[in-house]
């Protein structure tokens, strides 16, 4: 029997954020069996971000509101399976096989476009305390700080428009706590938090979190005055950055850089014939808008090992 005979699908892309929901729009358009898997519900980190001010065409949008209309448009061409997380894969001959939570199913290519987590700050209380004031996204726990002192960590993009959400929804004191002397954020980002008051400490590590049953205080250290202090909140917002999501690049032997992410050529091909990636796991801006374009290469390369003509 012949690979192509017992394939369930052409195509297999893994993760449904805006990598895997353009790959889904580019491959279905081009005539291509496809299938999307995600372990949740779609839509990646991008879906809590507050608020995207940097994806063309559109000046100010929820991240929540860009991902809905992804989804719309990207289910239109491919068979997606949500909440559904893919356990295994393998590749035999050219043939790849995918378990996931539900059964098994083949395909000729893979896409890879499972993202990024949280990265965590690994101190004592920050994972005893995760829901009891430990927090990873403003946009799913800031309604209940309202009128409450919290605290974001890091100095990038991520935790300063957290930082400056916090503040809108009417949080008290928003204090961004940054190890360097100096933000990581766009100066545009960063001018805005200055004027809605977000308070930034620098130089400051959070050395442990503590409380009873929820958070109740930071224990922290200031370098430029080498003190150690205890500051009260009511809850802390992590945003330092993300991991890649590489268990299922790993198990197909895809080369990864120092940090985990998947190295790609100009075309998302990976070392592996037949495996591809796009989007925040090979690393690099990590915006949604090259996400996008990383998604669409991806899927009209993969046309090189289905036997179909490059459609463009
Ligand atoms: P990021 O740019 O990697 O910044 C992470 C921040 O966390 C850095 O300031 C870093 O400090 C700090 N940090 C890392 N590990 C830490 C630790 N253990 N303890 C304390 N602080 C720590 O991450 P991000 O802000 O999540 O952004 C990720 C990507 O998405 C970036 O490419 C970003 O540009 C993009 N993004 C863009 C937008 C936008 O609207 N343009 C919005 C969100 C995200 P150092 O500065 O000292 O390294």
């Amino acid at each position: 029997m012949s690979v192509w005979e017992i394939m369930d699908y052409e195509l297999a892309i893994i993760g449904a954020g805006p990598a895997g929901y353009s790959a889904a729009i580019y491959a279905g358009r081009s005539g291509i069996k496809t299938v999307v898997f995600d372990k949740i519900g779609g839509g990646g980190l991008a879906l809590v971000s507050p608020k995207i001010e940097n994806y063309a065409g559109f000046e100010s949008i929820p991240g929540s509101e860009l991902m809905d209309k992804m989804q719309k448009h990207a289910i239109k061409y491919a068979d997606f399976h949500f909440i559904e997380e893919v356990k295994k894969i393998t590749k035999n001959e050219n043939l790849f096989t995918i378990e996931t939570t539900n059964k098994s199913y083949t395909s000729k290519a893979v896409i890879l476009c499972m993202g990024t987590e949280y990265r965590k700050l690994g101190i004592p209380g920050e994972q005893e305390l995760q829901g009891k004031g430990v927090s990873y996204c403003s946009t799913c726990d800031g309604q209940f700080f309202k009128g409450k002192n919290v605290a974001v960590v890091g100095g990038g993009n991520s935790a300063v428009i957290e930082a400056i959400f916090l503040k809108q929804i009417g949080c008290k004191d928003v204090n961004l706590i940054h190890r360097r002397d100096q933000l990581r954020a766009e100066k545009a980002i960063e001018d805005e938090a200055i004027t809605k008051q977000v308070k930034i400490m620098y130089r400051t590590h959070v050395e442990s979190i503590h409380g009873d049953q929820k958070v109740d205080y930071l224990y922290l250290h200031d370098l430029t005055k080498d003190k150690k202090y205890n500051f009260s909140v009511d809850g802390i917002f992590v945003s330092i950055g993300e991991e890649p999501q590489n268990a299922l690049a790993k198990m197909l032997d895809t080369k990864l850089d120092e940090k985990g992410y998947v190295i790609i050529d100009k075309q998302q091909r990976t070392n592996i014939k037949g495996v591809y990636a796009a989007g925040d796991i090979t690393g690099g801006l990590r915006q949604i808008i090259t996400a996008c374009a990383e998604g669409a290469i991806a899927a009209l390369t993969s046309t090189e090992v289905l036997g179909k003509k490059y459609p463009y």
